[in-house]
């Protein structure tokens, strides 16, 4: 007989390096089963960079996985969010209670506390996005209903006691880590990067499974603030990443390039859809991705390939037409 049920996931904890450990933490998200929050030693503590996701028992999770390296919450001496998504900040403000230590974040962390404080507002704004972008109703309808069960996946917001942006560094028995501004993936984004043994805490910013993802809506041109932060956090020259999803990684370099090669066909493709008439967003969204609209993709897809259409709009390659729908044409 086959064993239908899913393998439960839990909270696992293993040594990366000496001083660094990776906190393997379960996601409930179809198709990203987990994320990392890394503990890397501090003094008689730890300097933890994320926290993952807030759920019921979540909490549970981190401490299964830190009491697996021996170590506990009250290790904790800083919490250090790579951006404010809720799988690398969800947890901040109990952690922050357990062991009475500061936050550090990137001060742009409107995104989420807007879609905390007011998940009605954001989830209104999305769908006329979406309508405006030519979704039918009913679609719509659905994704409404699935999103207002969903949590957010926060506790609670907790302000940042210092503003993670660059020149700012976060000091470990590694060394200091110096933090970089990546916006993109997130208007809060940034990277640690330790250069001495060349290590980057890449958060969203750099997975070892290419994946792209951009917040829409906050900063002007999303996909064009990622292709920048790709430059930056080329330059630094890492060696080892330790991302915010699935193992470190090695050849840091080819994984910028391969992203930078992902965004610039994606635009190409975003570009050729709208080359032989007007069209509305989402009918560019199946030739960017090369496949249909879903109702578990569909937000991510149409999100992702609007911050394409406004890059090519602002790089002069594409232009909006008001309407309802909203059009593109190519300039
Ligand atoms: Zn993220
Ligand atoms: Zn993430």
């Amino acid at each position: 007989m086959v064993d239908a049920t899913p393998r439960r996931e839990v909270g696992r904890g293993e040594r990366v390096l000496p001083g660094v450990w990776r906190l393997r933490l379960p996601l409930p998200w179809p198709g990203v089963p987990h994320c990392n929050a890394w503990a890397v030693a501090a003094g008689d503590g730890v300097v933890l960079f994320d926290t993952g996701m807030h759920a019921p028992g979540s909490l549970a999770h981190l401490e299964r996985a830190l009491d697996q390296v021996n170590l506990r919450l009250e290790h904790v001496r800083l919490v250090v969010c790579t951006h404010a998504h809720s799988d690398h900040y969800g947890q901040a403000a109990p952690i922050v209670a357990a062991a009475g230590c500061e936050l550090w974040m990137h001060p742009n962390h409107e995104h989420m506390v807007r879609s905390f404080e007011d998940p009605e507002a954001t989830l209104a704004r999305r769908l006329e996005v979406a309508r405006q972008s030519g979704v039918p109703a009913e679609p719509l309808r659905r994704y409404a209903e699935a999103r207002r069960g969903q949590g957010p996946g926060i506790a609670q917001i907790v302000a940042p006691h210092r503003e993670l942006v660059d020149g700012v560094v976060v000091e470990t028995d590694l060394g200091p880590w110096a933090v970089h501004e990546t916006p993109g993936h997130a208007p809060s984004h940034v990277c640690l990067h330790q250069p001495d043994r060349r290590l980057l805490i890449s958060g969203d910013h750099l997975l070892g499974r290419v994946s792209l993802y951009y917040d829409y809506g906050w900063t002007p041109d999303p996909a064009g603030e990622f292709l920048d932060s790709l430059d930056r956090v080329g330059r630094l020259d890492a060696r080892l990443c330790l991302s915010g999803h699935g193992r470190p990684f090695t050849d840091v370099s080819g994984h910028v390039e391969a992203n930078r090669a992902l965004v610039a066909e994606r635009l190409e493709a975003a570009a050729s859809a709208i080359a032989d008439g007007r069209r509305p967003a989402v009918e560019v969204v199946p030739e960017v991705h090369g496949q249909a609209l879903s109702a578990a993709n569909a937000s991510w897809w149409l999100s992702e390939t609007l911050c394409y259409l406004e890059h090519l709009e602002r790089t002069g390659r594409a232009r909006r037409i008001p309407g309802e729908p909203e059009r593109w044409e190519v300039a």
